[in-house]
């Protein structure tokens, strides 16, 4: 604070002036544009529709456009403060290469020319396949598929995947093997027409708040809360479901046991559309309530009730997010929630839907894309006809595409440490916060030859490590489509330049080609946006993410257009080879570290609405940061007063990896006993520091959200945590 506002001359009488705004009335003088530029937020995949108010060409200010389908006008208070990201004081300007240890300032020439070198140097010496990306749900869908062209193409390799296999992944190989394809099969209207509202592992108040808005206005569905921890979602529920960790399978078997009890069954729906229920409805016979009480933790007549309002609804819906997905058992349990919905018939109808919520604005515009998990337009790696049909459209040689998927995110920084993987090009994420068992990834970070971190933002710690940086614009400085959680494909406007000499991702992926030589080929007459969008609607004609028949401007007149429209497999046929869904049998089994012993605690992870990931985009943002500055630790009192910890001391969190020291204590019982919860946008407190190397077997998505930790005070009186403490 400087002196005359301390003597209280200064009364910010700038920032607070009120001006009259032509369309919004009296608003502060500083907030009033001259010029709105609509676009989609960039944070989660909810896909709300704003608009970036300019003056004199920068952003002063953001408002939720009133007639948006998605949020009616509202936004969520990272959206309400988007505008600030453009300016904040981490933006990274300039490409820096690492000489002589430190980062230094060079051109965009010498700092693409050193990258192609230096990769193709290890590509040389150690194979194509010694290098690997990791790229992101942040980029725009142009971006993405431009990327996986580049890369696969390009450089030649195939281990290439993103961190929306650190969310999403469960939830796309759930799909694939209930359904046959990836694709969420309901929207959000279907939250305003369900009677059941089943939420599983989804906090959504924090995590998708302007989807809570849905809730409220539905005031007539049971909303029913699965979830260990008593979130913001969970006060708002009719009936709450404290299940104990990962035994959400065992009630979603429970339930499918006294819906056949009970003949809540649709058993022409699953004659005529499934196959594989005779057998799952033996499996789940040993699932009586009496077994899934005690392996939930819940009450029989609990289990009952949720069965039973879940099977007499005329339309129920269930969704989820990462409480769901961060599991060894994520693909499986989206698997047994499908298991439901198709044995009621609560799909493809209104209000019914099996509905994985995302998580990045543009997670799913990347699965649809593709060249990670499958070729883009949902193909398949091994299909022949698939590969034929891509080769056909881009011109090439159909030998060139890969026939099988490259390594998994978790399968990649293994690989690192096995000195496999030797150069790595990461792409507007931030592993060093985001990727479980920290101890790990230094490893493999330390290993690597060559390490390219591209991102809007640094210093981030990924950046700091990084041989080569590569500066990019970020929302609000660059066009394109992002697709939201209900398939909603929406448009992404330039309201601002990038700073400094920052660029837009899709700029940067085609100066690499053209260094490579592969832009006329790959790229022929791209320039913008728009020319990878036009190709992309060739690539996806026909498939179920179909996007032909989209234009850029209608997309932006519409406020968005859902490819498949409101729902899909409305008449009950599925893209599997018999046409069919499946059902599978899935136990319940235990997580794979069991507290005990020298750590007698569940250690859960999550978020906080006021951050976004790992704080890059919003630990800048003063409104964001001043609301949630610094980690905590939520312990159940009864825990806390055997430890005689009290409500702000600070603790260390450790794991059999690894610490977290100074942690702000919260008594409360929010958590269960023998639980505690820290929220994992913190770098200075890096939960990513205790969590283990286990990922789920057919996703590859990490279980994030159980370890086993105990907590013990900090040794030294109010010692902060720090970055690399
Ligand atoms: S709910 Fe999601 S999309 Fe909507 S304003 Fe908030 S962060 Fe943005």
């Amino acid at each position: 604070m400087n002196l005359r506002r301390l003597a209280g001359l200064d009364i910010l009488s700038e920032q607070y002036s009120y001006g009259h705004d032509p369309k919004f009335g009296y608003v502060a003088s500083s907030k009033i544009a001259d010029r709105w530029v609509r676009t989609t937020c960039g944070y989660c995949s909810v896909g709300c529709g704003i608009q970036i108010g300019l003056r004199k060409n920068r952003a002063v200010t953001v408002r939720a456009n009133p007639d948006h389908a998605v949020n009616f006008g509202k936004l969520c208070p990272k959206g309400l403060s988007e505008h600030y990201t453009m300016t904040a004081k981490n933006r990274a300007l300039y490409p820096l290469l690492r000489k002589n240890g430190r980062l230094t300032r060079v051109t965009w020439d010498e700092a693409l020319s050193t990258m192609v070198q230096r990769i193709g140097d290890v590509q040389s010496r150690h194979g194509r396949e010694s290098f690997g990306v990791l790229s992101t749900g942040q980029l725009v869908t142009e971006e993405f598929y431009a990327l996986g062209k580049l890369v696969q193409l390009g450089f030649g390799t195939k281990n290439f995947d993103g961190n929306t296999t650190l969310c999403m992944a469960s939830a796309v190989s759930g799909y694939k093997r209930s359904f046959g394809s990836d694709g969420p099969p309901g929207c959000y209207e279907d939250l305003d027409k369900a009677d059941v509202i089943l939420l599983i592992g989804a906090n959504i108040a924090d995590n998708h708040p302007i989807l809570c808005q849905r809730l409220e206005r539905n005031r007539e569905a049971a909303l029913i809360v699965a979830d260990p921890r008593v979130t913001k979602t969970a006060m708002m529920a009719d009936i709450y479901l404290p299940v104990k960790p990962r035994s959400d399978i065992a009630l979603l078997n429970g339930i499918a046991y006294v819906l056949i009890r009970e003949g809540l069954v649709r058993r022409d729906y699953i004659e005529q559309h499934t196959t594989g229920f005779d057998d799952f409805a033996r499996f789940v016979e040993k699932f009586t309530p009496e077994h899934v009480a005690r392996v939930t933790g819940l009450e029989e007549e609990l289990i009952c009730r949720t069965a039973l309002l879940y099977g007499r609804a005329n339309a129920a819906f269930i969704g989820w997010t990462m409480g769901v997905n961060h599991s060894t058992q994520g693909a499986e349990t989206v698997s047994a929630i499908c298991n439901l919905a198709l044995m009621t018939g609560n799909i493809g109808r209104a209000g019914a839907a099996p509905f994985s919520i995302t998580g990045q604005c543009n997670a799913m515009g990347t699965r649809e894309a593709g060249f990670t998990s499958s070729l883009p337009g949902y193909r398949k790696f091994d299909r022949a006809d698939d590969r034929e049909e891509l080769a056909t459209i881009w011109g090439i040689d159909a030998s060139r595409i890969p026939t099988s998927r490259g390594l998994a995110y978790p399968d990649i920084i293994e690989a690192a440490v096995a000195k496999k993987i030797r150069a790595l090009w990461i792409i507007a994420t931030n592993p060093v916060v985001s990727f479980p068992n920290f101890d790990v990834l230094k490893q493999a970070f330390e290993n690597l030859e060559f390490l390219v971190v591209q991102d809007g933002f640094h210093p981030t710690p990924t950046t700091e490590l990084a041989g080569l940086v590569l500066p990019a614009a970020i929302w609000g400085e660059k066009e394109g489509t992002y697709t939201n959680s209900e398939r909603r494909v929406s448009k992404v406007n330039r309201a601002v330049e990038p700073p400094g000499e920052a660029k837009p991702d899709f700029d940067i992926f085609l100066d690499l080609a053209e260094r490579l030589g592969v832009r006329d080929e790959l790229f022929p007459n791209w320039n913008q946006p728009r020319d990878a969008f036009e190709e992309w609607k060739r690539v996806s004609k026909g498939r179920l993410c179909d996007y032909s028949s989209m234009e850029y401007e209608v997309i932006e007149r519409e406020g968005g257009i859902q490819w498949g429209g409101s729902r899909l497999y409305e008449d009950g046929r599925f893209p599997t080879e018999d046409g069919r869904a499946k059902f599978f049998a899935v136990e319940c089994e235990p997580f794979p570290e069991q507290p005990g012993g020298e750590y007698p605690f569940i250690f859960n992870t999550g978020r906080t609405v006021e951050h976004w990931h790992t704080r890059t985009k919003t630990g800048r943002v003063a409104i964001l940061e001043s609301m949630s500055p610094r980690a905590w630790l939520e312990m159940n009192p009864k825990d806390a007063s055997r430890l005689s910890l009290k409500p702000h001391d600070r603790v260390t969190v450790i794991s059999p990896r690894s610490r977290v020291d100074g942690v702000e204590l919260r008594v409360t019982e929010i958590v269960a006993p023998g639980q505690v919860f820290m929220p994992f946008h913190y770098a200075e407190a890096n939960s990513n520091r205790l969590t283990q190397s286990a990922f789920d077997p057919i996703s590859r998505e990490p279980n994030f959200k159980q370890c086993a930790v105990r907590v013990e005070k900090t040794p030294l009186p109010g010692k902060e945590a720090t970055w690399n403490s």
